[in-house]
């Protein structure tokens, strides 16, 4: 047995997910992944059961686990009690606990999720937070979206929501206390020091590359994972 397949099975996520798998596709027919993505969970399943450590190492360096959208259709329909979903999400851990995600185009835009959605909900309770959004990082938002940024709270008002205020609504200022809990769980789970680590190793690579890297979403490291698509991503 393999010591990466060992780290694995530390994870109850993995241990959850991988009974033993026939190989007989029935999760990559249902996996909506598979159906855009050069990604296919029935290889996923067969390979990490091989326990072999370089196939293993191959998949925490490469692509193939980012492209799963965690639906855990393929926890429905699996004959033998798998869950693909989970395996990759045990991958997902493990290839930014090693520092393995820099490796590839998608691995790399963990940064940018920690930097936005993980931010975001840290410090305001919401995954997306409007004020916060770089619109030139959407172009293909157009020119409204410009405007309605810049518009935040007169737009939110005559959509009926509660923007920024106190009590209940849409969009409603989350409190100090429901924050700090929030905080706390990210710290107990583990989950601070994984963004350290994804920032740790994310600084590594950029200087690896001659990039420019900080704190922030506009630094030349960030532009570049947000931006930069080889187009040998989807399904052929
Ligand atoms: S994980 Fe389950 S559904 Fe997918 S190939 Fe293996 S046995 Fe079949
Ligand atoms: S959880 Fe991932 S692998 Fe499973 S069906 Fe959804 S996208 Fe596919």
């Amino acid at each position: 047995m393999g010591q990466l397949y060992d780290k694995l099975s530390e994870d109850v996520r993995f241990r959850e997910g991988l009974k033993a798998c026939i190989g007989c596709g029935t999760c990559t027919a249902i996996c909506p992944a598979a159906e855009f993505y050069d990604y296919d969970p029935r290889i996923l399943a067969t390979t990490v059961q091989t326990k072999n450590d370089e196939q293993i190492e191959e998949l925490l360096k490469g692509d193939f686990i980012w492209y799963c959208g965690e639906c855990m259709s393929c926890k429905t329909r699996c004959p033998r009690g798998n869950t693909p979903g989970l395996i990759i999400s045990a991958l997902r851990g493990l290839s930014q606990e090693l520092g393995y995600f820099v490796e590839s185009e998608k691995g790399r835009q963990q940064l940018a999720i920690k930097r936005t959605v993980g931010k975001w909900i840290l410090n305001h309770g919401y995954c997306l937070y409007p004020s916060e959004i770089n619109v030139q990082n959407h172009p293909e938002q157009g020119p409204v979206w410009e405007w309605m940024h810049q518009h935040l709270p007169e737009v939110f008002d005559r959509l009926g929501a509660n923007y920024q205020k106190d009590g209940p609504g849409i969009f409603r200022k989350v409190p100090q206390q429901a924050l700090d809990e929030l905080k706390k769980i990210f710290e107990v789970t583990g989950a601070l020091s994984r963004f350290e680590k994804i920032e740790e190793f994310s600084r590594q690579k950029a200087e690896e590359m001659g990039m420019q890297f900080d704190e922030g979403i506009e630094s030349e490291y960030f532009n570049h994972i947000y931006t930069t698509n080889n187009n040998q991503h989807n399904k052929k």
